[in-house]
């Protein structure tokens, strides 16, 4: 071959390299170009190569690959989105933690129950929420390789209106890892539950108690009369008195509970019907009237702009039973020689009845409380008088079903004003299911 032949083949083979080497870097551009999008979550379209050997079959397995890597990505952030919407929505507290007890994640009910914040990802658990409990918690998941289940109480966050502590139940699963992984922990509110079961605790009791002591003097009654106290016509009149007393008393104290039973269970027990209310109020001021003058009270009533024509939409029985134990409070609380006044008042949308007295009044730090059940300022006291310590609960509930308010002012030793608001319309307040939480005063 001539010399000048070889030069030919020579420069024809470099510019074909040249060539080759070029279109493969165009293609490496070109996939290098599709990966930054794809990594920046963008659409990819295929690689164009005609390109032979290896980097035309890379590109070509790109574009294989490619479409089935984009809809994995998709459906994982579809997925994490899911997950997202699912643990944000959810009303119990979510927090992830690794297996050096720092944050990794929170969602947003977590976020309210501890005061966390996107700044609190990566810092120790148990620096962002000082509880010794929540440590044992923490501690007892990671150290086992079962879920961990228990409760714990933590300080209220907010010291107002008054600072209360939360009960949590928290449910903590370890999550898989070589030593050890992290954890999860799930937290749930149960405050109001255990308030509940303790109120019903008490209830209870309280009934047991309210029961036993009529039954035991009416127990004891009996049996001096059966000893001796029979043969002596004088003893065993006053003891069979005490004995009709004493059951008189279990009969209210029945009446009160199976009434508050009905209020608890809200089954339709309401008939709000249009309801006159002056002839209503004069027919519970009178039926005290009796007891009112044997005690020299002094008793008024004060229709104010009310007449026989002004009507609410209201159960009668219910006010009937509001009136009537707010008047005989009145009258059973205050003194000889006092004066019990009902007052009424008329807006467009309400009546207001109050009743108030110049008896004994109530100590400051009771008036909120005379309305839970078996609350009494002087046990003793009421008891002497024939009360169950229910009435005003009872009260409280019927006012709330038809719609309205009580309110109560009080000053010891001058006396005590209730205050109670109906609406005149048949409101959307009115109720007949029961009022939440149930066993509330
Ligand atoms: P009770 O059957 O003991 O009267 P209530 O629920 O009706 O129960 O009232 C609860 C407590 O509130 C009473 O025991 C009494 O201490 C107080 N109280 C209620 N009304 C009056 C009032 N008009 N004056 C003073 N104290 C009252």
């Amino acid at each position: 071959m001539p010399e000048w032949a070889g030069w030919t083949v020579g420069v024809g083979a470099l510019g074909a390299i040249v060539l080759i080497l070029g279109r493969w870097l165009a293609v490496v551009n070109a996939l290098t170009r599709r990966l930054t999008e794809m990594e920046a979550g963008r659409h990819v379209r295929p690689v164009r190569t005609r390109s032979l050997g290896p980097v035309g079959r890379l590109a070509r397995r790109f574009n294989e690959v490619a479409p089935t890597i984009e809809s994995r990505i998709a459906k994982l952030e579809r997925d994490g989105q899911q997950l997202r919407v699912v643990l944000g929505g959810m009303a119990e507290g979510v927090i992830a933690i690794d297996s050096r007890r720092r944050l990794l994640f929170a969602n947003a009910s977590a976020d309210a129950l501890f005061g966390l914040d996107a700044r609190s990802v990566g810092r120790f658990l148990l620096e962002l929420i000082r509880s010794p409990q929540l440590q044992e918690a923490v501690e007892a998941t990671l150290g086992s390789a079962d879920n961990f289940s228990g409760e714990i109480n933590l300080a209220s966050r907010e010291p107002f209106p008054k600072p209360h502590a939360k009960t949590l139940a928290v449910h903590g699963t370890p999550l898989p890892g070589s030593p050890q992984g992290g954890a999860i922990l799930v937290f749930h509110d149960v405050s109001d539950l255990r308030r509940l079961e303790r109120m019903r605790e008490d209830f209870v009791a309280n009934v047991s108690h309210e029961l036993k002591t009529p039954l035991a003097s009416i127990k004891a009654y009996t049996e001096t009369l059966l000893d001796w106290a029979l043969r002596d016509e004088e003893v065993n009149v006053r003891f069979l008195h005490r004995i009709e007393e004493q059951a008189e008393r279990l009969n209210q104290l029945i009446m009160d509970l199976l009434s508050l039973a009905r209020l608890d269970s809200g089954e339709g027990i309401f008939d709000h019907e249009p309801l006159a209310l002056a002839p209503l109020i004069r027919k519970c001021v009178e039926s005290v009237r009796g007891r009112a003058e044997a005690k020299g009270l002094a008793l008024d009533l004060d229709f104010g702009p009310l007449d026989d024509t002004t009507v609410i939409v209201a159960d009668e029985e219910a006010v009937r039973q509001i009136l009537d134990n707010l008047i005989d409070n009145a009258v059973k609380y205050t003194p000889e020689r006092g004066w019990v006044r009902i007052a009424c008042s008329l807006t467009a949308q309400s009546v207001s009845i109050e009743v108030a007295d110049s008896g004994i009044g109530i100590p400051r730090d009771d008036l909120a409380r005379v309305f839970e059940r078996f609350y009494r300022v002087d046990k003793a006291r009421s008891r002497e008088l024939g009360g169950t310590g229910l009435g005003l609960s009872i009260v409280k509930h019927l006012v709330q079903s038809i719609g309205g308010t009580i309110s109560v002012a009080s000053r010891v030793g001058e006396g005590t004003q209730f205050a109670v608001q109906l609406p005149r319309e048949h409101g959307s307040a009115i109720t007949s299911t029961p009022l939440t939480p149930s066993m509330s005063p």
